[in-house]
Order: C-alpha cells, then sequence, then structure tokens
C-alpha cells in the first residue's frame, strides 16, 4: 500500500467513514459513482473495484464490459455534506483500467488528459491550469424543478432583508474548503443570480478532477438552499452567459515559469506565443470539445464578454485568448476565454494543451495582439486583420474537429469517434426541433 493510501485508509477509520464513492468521469464529462462500503477500501487500493462499463455513456459496447475503477489516493476527500461525527461518506477519484488487458482505458478522460501530460513532459514541461467556472443560481418551482428564476433579481439591492444569494455563496465556499480547495475570490458577476468562484491554480491533472468535484459541491449545497446551480453556457437569452476561462502555463522541470519573459514587452517568452498560435490556429476544432453543447454556441455572440474571433489581446474581453497582468514572474500565463463550464474538464484541457504544444513543436507564429474591441469591427475590417470567426453553431464545430487531425487523434481511437458520434447526434436533434422563438415569430404571422 503507497503512503497516501495507507493515510486514506486511517482518515475513513478516524472519521467513521462509512461508505467510499469511487467517481470518475464519461466523455460527456458527467461525473458517475459507484458506492461501496468503507470495509472494501483497502481492496479498491490493492486490486480496484470492478464495474460493468456498458451503461456509462460512451465507455464500452455491452459485450466488452467489465472495468476496474483504480483510486488515486491523492483524490481522497470526505464529503462535507454528508458528515456527521458518527457517520461520514468520502470521494476517491479513480482511474478506469480494461480487464482484458490491464491498461488503461482509452475511454477514460482522465487517461486523455494524462497522455497530453506525459507529452508536455517529454517536451520538458509541466502544466499548470486555473478555470474560472461561473453558474446561475436559479429558484426550484413547487416539484423542486429548475426554473430560470433568479433567487437575487428584482431590487434585492435595496429591499432584501439579507443578501441570500452571498449566504449560500459562502456555505458553497465552506464546503469547497473543507474538501480542500483553496478559494482566491467570490464574486457577484455580471448577470442577475450569476456567480463566479475562484480557486487556486494547480497541476492541470488536479485541476480537471477540481472543475469536477467544484460542480458537484456548488449543485449540492445550492440544492440545501432549495436552489439550482447551473452550469448551462446561456440560460437565458440577452444577459452574459457562463463562461470557463482557463489560465494555463508552462513550467520548467526545474520550476520556472517558461511562459514569463521579463525582456519582453508582454512579458511573454517564445514559448507561450508559440503555444498560443497553437490554439489560435486550432480553435475551430478545439470549439467542439470546450464548447460542447448546442447552447455554447448562444453564449460565443458578441456583446457578452464571451469570445466570438480567434484573435489574442493584452488588453481587451473580446479576444479568444487574453494576456492578463501577472504580478510576479511565477503568474504569466495566457489565459483561454472560450470554454464553457459544460465541457467535459478533462478533454478541454487536453485539447488546449495539444494544440499549444503543437504550437511550440511547429514553432508557429504569433500574430500580433488585437487591442480594439473586435466586436466592433466589420467584416472587412476583420479580413484586413486577418481574424477568423469561431463556429457559429455545434455542427460547424464537429465538422472543424474532424478536419482537424492534430485535436482528433488528441482524443484517442475510443473518445474521438464516440464523442463525434454523440456530438452529430445531439446537433441533429436540435436541428428538427421547432423552438418557442419560431412560434413567437411565425405562428401568427403566416
Ligand atoms: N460571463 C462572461 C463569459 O461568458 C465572462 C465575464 C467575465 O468574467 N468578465 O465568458
Ligand atoms: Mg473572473
Ligand atoms: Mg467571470
Ligand atoms: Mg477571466
Amino acid at each position: 500500500l503507497s503512503e497516501e493510501a495507507q493515510r486514506a485508509l486511517d482518515e475513513i477509520e478516524e472519521k467513521n467513514v462509512d461508505f467510499l464513492r469511487l467517481q470518475f468521469t464519461d466523455i460527456l464529462g458527467t461525473v458517475k459513482n459507484v458506492s461501496i462500503p468503507a470495509e472494501q477500501a483497502e481492496k479498491a487500493f490493492t486490486e480496484g473495484i470492478y464495474f460493468d462499463g456498458s451503461s456509462i455513456e460512451g465507455f464500452v459496447r455491452i459485450q466488452e464490459s467489465d472495468m476496474r475503477l483504480k483510486p488515486d489516493p491523492e483524490t481522497f476527500a470526505i464529503l462535507p455534506w454528508r458528515n456527521t461525527d458518527e457517520h461520514a461518506s468520502a470521494r476517491l477519484i479513480c482511474d478506469v483500467i480494461n480487464t482484458s488487458t490491464g491498461e488503461p482505458f482509452e475511454g477514460d478522460p482522465r487517461y486523455i488528459l494524462k497522455q497530453a501530460l506525459d507529452r508536455a513532459e517529454e517536451m520538458g514541461f509541466t502544466v499548470n491550469a486555473a478555470p474560472e467556472p461561473e453558474f446561475f443560481l436559479f429558484e426550484e418551482d413547487e416539484d423542486g424543478r429548475a426554473t430560470t428564476k433568479t433567487n437575487d433579481a428584482g431590487g434585492y439591492f435595496d429591499l432584501a432583508p439579507k443578501d441570500l444569494a452571498s449566504d449560500v455563496r459562502r456555505d458553497i465556499i465552506y464546503g469547497l474548503e473543507d474538501m480542500g480547495f483553496d478559494i482566491e475570490a467570490s464574486h457577484h458577476e455580471v448577470a442577475q443570480g450569476q456567480h463566479e468562484i475562484n480557486f487556486t491554480y494547480d497541476d492541470a491533472l488536479t485541476t480537471a478532477d477540481n472543475v469536477g468535484t467544484f460542480r458537484t459541491v456548488v449543485r449540492a449545497i445550492a440544492a440545501q438552499h432549495d436552489l439550482h446551480a447551473t452550469f448551462m453556457p446561456k440560460p437565458i437569452a440577452r444577459i452574459n452567459g457562463s463562461g470557463m476561462h482557463t489560465h494555463i502555463s508552462l513550467f520548467t522541470e526545474d520550476g520556472e515559469n517558461a511562459f514569463h519573459d521579463d525582456d519582453d514587452e508582454f512579458n511573454l517568452s517564445e514559448s507561450a506565443k508559440q503555444f498560443t498560435a497553437g490554439i489560435l490556429e486550432h480553435a475551430p476544432a478545439i470549439t467542439a470539445i470546450t464548447n460542447p453543447t448546442v447552447n455554447s454556441y448562444k453564449r460565443l455572440v458578441p456583446g457578452y464578454e464571451a469570445p466570438v474571433y480567434v484573435a489574442w489581446s493584452d488588453r481587451n474581453r473580446s479576444a479568444l485568448i487574453r494576456k492578463p497582468a501577472a504580478r510576479v514572474p511565477a503568474a504569466s500565463r495566457i489565459e483561454a476565454r472560450f470554454p464553457d463550464p459544460s465541457c467535459n474538464p478533462y478533454l478541454a484541457f487536453a485539447a488546449l494543451i495539444h494544440a499549444g504544444l503543437d504550437g511550440i513543436e511547429q514553432g508557429l507564429e504569433c500574430p500580433d495582439p488585437v487591442r480594439e474591441n473586435i466586436y466592433d469591427f466589420d467584416e472587412d475590417k476583420r479580413e484586413e486583420y486577418g481574424i477568423e470567426t469561431l463556429p457559429t453553431n455545434l455542427g460547424e464545430a464537429v465538422d472543424a474537429l474532424e478536419a482537424d487531425e492534430a485535436i482528433y487523434s488528441a482524443l484517442g481511437p475510443h473518445i474521438g469517434p464516440k464523442f463525434v458520434e454523440a456530438k452529430k447526434a445531439e446537433f441533429q436533434e436540435y436541428l428538427v426541433e421547432v423552438s418557442q422563438w419560431e412560434l413567437d415569430q411565425y405562428l401568427e404571422t403566416f
């Protein structure tokens, strides 16, 4: 037993943990879990736990459905909302092993990210990432179903006796801190009912694990307040949507920030610029992964602080990639502003990292930053600056993914085709739907 595994076992004993939730994610980024009694913890660490993978989205065909979950002891955490002195539950994030080969399962998104990190390591880099997930808190109706009514709407600043939303947010933050998060800041976002909580950067794998945990904790604690937290990118038309800006930097083996250069005008190293150029080059294909729902493309429209055009900037927020001001060299990084919180964080980070590393490997040249508000550009001006547009819907994005070998192959031979198939079906289903907008426009007109 490893030292970490032993430490987890001790804590299970000490804190009266009865149940362990073994977690992993499907291709779509949904956290799945198998619950086991705590007595099986040791076996879980030594042998792993067998489960039937046939019922998990995109995992395996029925006839080859045996999988093994191998918990990562470093991810052990007590679930704060199920914790009393006598009884507690804990979770462990798992790697998925293919039982017939004993090798990591190609359909496990966590493995896909690990492969991207291996590529970075071969090039001499470790990868740090920090996301800024935004979400809405909505009221529930009498049946406990989510509405799109915000709980802090309608003059709450003047009238309400207490700031309901900030109470919930505080409880969410306590919950996250109990799970080991280091919270940097939290604030009410631009839209009514919209919030953002930022946590400290970490290596990209830990950060991807954290995103899944974050979504689970936010939803669970909102529910305790009879609120529905949603990470849907654009729940309400014509106001800001929810993004998941992702900050990335590469570090060298001796702990130097490989993205920092004191002498550069933007404090960005050549590697950082090539990495940026790689993301810009592959942006249309990456979008299918970082913005994977029909609804994602309702967010990527001009006017709501979400990117639409493929450019980078050291100033404005309409660009796809921004270079945030850094107080110390270690903080030099780039911010990809297109991802949204409906993405599978493992796949999204893997796609961004592969694109960036590709830029470094090919020595791609980074274009000049665009300092004006690109939303205001007309087509001629965009052409003059050579600025491309992101895919305008999921269908276009998936086509771009299929056409971009570097990004498509980053998903591996299992997830690539399954992902494309699932997303094409989702888009087709949407295309045949008749929306409320159409009824409002046409029903009485024609
Ligand atoms: N909500 C915006 C988005 O969709 C971001 C707003 C902000 O963080 N400044 O990306
Ligand atoms: Mg922010
Ligand atoms: Mg924000
Ligand atoms: Mg940001």
